[in-house]
């Protein structure tokens, strides 16, 4: 099924959003407080806590695009991405993290290069790739990941 897991930007409550209804035009907003969430196609933007909410709890691998605004491979690797979370919906979940906006999650993780992919599964790193991948590696790389 063609969904995603995003965590609400105000009560932190991780939403199940069904993307098939998405596609009819409506605005995702959290199921428990009506906030809009923080939803670009199937990539949810994510703070530190809305990160750990996400791993913590979605039932698929998750993967984070760690980038920031000034750096110009993140920017054109972002449809990239984008069109990863479109074609891998219900297999994993995506979410990127402004390595500005949140500078002590970074730290803490010793992200180091822009973008660095980090894919999470049960709650834990389970692997990294730092720099941009094409659609077609990105795809293979994660599939890979998440089934050794
Ligand atoms: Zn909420």
């Amino acid at each position: 099924m063609a969904d995603t897991y995003s965590p609400c930007p105000s009560c932190r409550a991780v939403n199940r959003v069904d993307l098939e209804r998405l596609a009819d035009g409506k605005a995702p907003v959290c199921s428990r407080c009506k906030t809009p969430l923080t939803l670009d196609g199937a990539v949810s933007a994510v703070d530190g806590e809305g990160l750990q909410r996400l791993v913590s709890s979605s039932p698929r691998p998750v993967l984070v695009d760690f980038w920031a605004p000034w750096c110009g491979p993140c920017r054109s690797f972002a449809p990239v991405f984008r069109e990863a979370a479109a074609r891998l919906a219900g297999e994993a979940v995506f979410a990127k993290l402004d390595t500005e906006q949140s500078p002590e999650i970074a730290g803490r993780m010793g992200i180091q290069a822009s973008p660095t992919l980090v894919l999470f599964q049960g709650g834990s790193e389970r692997a990294r790739q730092p720099g941009a991948l094409p659609l077609d590696r990105l795809v293979a790389w994660l599939r890979q990941s998440a089934a050794a």
